[in-house]
């Protein structure tokens, strides 16, 4: 397609339109977002203390797809949800076959465990990921149509000390981040031997106010009432308010399980209140479902959501095996510490920045460049050509910590001036040993700073992760 002479703004311009229409321009897509240079610190910091705190809990990462066969998440997402109904991008690739960009983290991990055969691997099996989702929905603060999720699924152990753990391990990530004022909201949805019972019981209760219910709830009376809990319409969502609850319909087992998982929580000195409403409607969500909610960033305040799924491995084929997790919104995450003030580490700057005047001096400055990049420091010399005031200026820019200025007159005595930005004093340093000597300067400097022993948490947990990797 030659876009020369395909016009945007259907304007009938055509080449032209490219030099004098103002408005020519390709914007992103509604509902998703850049991540740029000035920010990204933020979501590597994140995904960083994520990493950090699933090696802790001894999980390794998994990498799935973005899109898988549209019939994983009818299967595994539930083709009663609004996710699977409305909000995903499906569509037919070249070959026919219908395709859908992954709405959420789960179901693409639960078909990885099952055509892998990881149901012979040393179990519990417990994997994390951090993945871009999908979701066609009405873009607002805190939720987009492409958004991220640092997300958790253990399979093979089905115990309430199992679901106290992956709790546990989302609450690691919140208290590593310095999130404040998050609510643990706990809830056990039963097996479905109990749910049958309540299913019966919330059927009746909102078959006599049928007339009321919107349309999209009509439907759900037949097919799963469970989902009409969910609804956020205003008149529906009153009367679910007095809907029966299901912990009053939990068998004997489901309410052992969720009295224990309680107690390990308490045991952990986890913080929850139990909120009966929150549900997860489908079938192979069992027993314990929770969130961590925030009030602090409007109507999208679950951060972090997660349960019990024992039926969801053998609903995809699977044999079954019971299987817990969470998923946890990186964007809201990120909204949240920026609402709360919460202090990102600024990300380590440039060590040196190597000015160069003239053309021996620049090629000079990019063979030192490369010789303190070999040694593991951060380097940069003048590629631009600018004078030397514009290069000073570029290296203040980049936060440099050092500048060394390069010319005729330092090539030929082999002597530089090393200037410390901070403090304006410089070191004469041999320019044929300059590496090594700039090392020991760093070197030296890391360690006065451990001396003064002022360091916080996350210059501690760098400098172990330092040693760690
Ligand atoms: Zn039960
Ligand atoms: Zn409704």
């Amino acid at each position: 397609m030659n876009f020369r002479h395909k016009c945007l703004n259907s304007c009938t311009a055509g080449a032209i339109h490219l030099v004098f229409c103002e408005e020519f321009m390709i914007n992103i897509p509604k509902g998703t977002k850049d991540v740029l240079p000035a920010q990204s610190y933020k979501w590597q910091y994140i995904e960083d203390c994520a990493r950090q705190v699933a090696r802790q809990f001894n999980i390794k990462e998994v990498r799935t797809p973005v899109f898988e066969h549209t019939e994983l998440f009818a299967r595994g997402v539930g083709d009663t949800t609004d996710i699977v109904n409305k909000e995903m991008y499906t569509f037919l690739d070249k070959g026919n076959r219908s395709i859908t960009l992954k709405p959420e983290g789960t179901a693409g991990v639960a078909r990885m465990f099952i055509e892998n055969g990881l149901a012979s691997s040393p179990l519990p099996m417990k994997s994390f990921y951090i993945t871009p989702c999908y979701r066609y929905e009405r873009p607002q603060a805190g939720r987009l149509r492409e958004f991220h999720q640092f997300g958790v699924e253990s399979f093979g152990a089905g115990t309430p000390a199992a679901d106290a753990e992956i709790i546990s391990l989302a609450h690691a990530v919140f208290r590593y981040l310095g999130v404040q004022n998050l609510t643990l909201e706990i809830n056990s949805i039963g097996c479905p031997e109990c749910r049958k019972k309540f299913q019966e019981a919330l059927k009746a209760y909102f078959e006599s106010y049928r007339e009321q219910l919107c349309d999209t709830c009509k439907s759900r009376l037949e097919r799963n009432p469970m989902r009409i809990l969910d609804c956020k319409s205003p008149v529906c969502s009153e009367i679910a308010a007095g809907a029966p609850k299901i912990l009053d319909y939990l068998c004997d087992d489901c309410r052992a399980h969720f009295d224990a998982v309680q107690k390990y929580l308490q045991a952990m000195d986890i913080a929850f209140t139990v909120n009966p409403t929150i549900v997860r409607g489908l079938d192979y969500y069992t027993r314990t479902v929770f969130e961590f909610v925030s009030s602090e960033i409007g109507a999208q305040g679950t951060v972090c959501g997660g349960g019990r799924y024992d039926g969801l491995l053998e609903e995809l084929g699977g044999k079954p095996m019971p299987a817990c997790g969470f998923g946890m919104g990186i964007e809201r995450l990120l909204l949240l510490m920026e609402a709360q003030g919460v202090p990102f580490p600024e990300p380590k700057k440039c060590d040196v920045y190597l000015v160069s005047m003239g053309e021996a001096a620049q090629v000079e400055a990019a063979a030192l460049a490369e010789q303190l990049r070999e040694e593991g420091l951060s380097a940069q010399f003048d590629t631009v050509g600018r004078g030397l005031k514009a290069q000073m200026k570029y290296a203040d820019k980049l936060g440099a910590a050092y500048t060394v200025v390069l010319g005729d007159a330092e090539l030929e005595s082999r002597r530089v001036n090393l200037k410390n930005m901070r403090d304006g004093t410089q070191t004469e340093l041999d320019l044929d040993d300059f590496v090594g000597a700039f090392q020991s300067i760093v070197l030296r400097e890391a360690l006065a700073a451990l001396d003064t022993s002022d360091l916080d948490e996350a210059d501690i947990s760098t400098i172990l992760g330092g040693v760690q990797n």
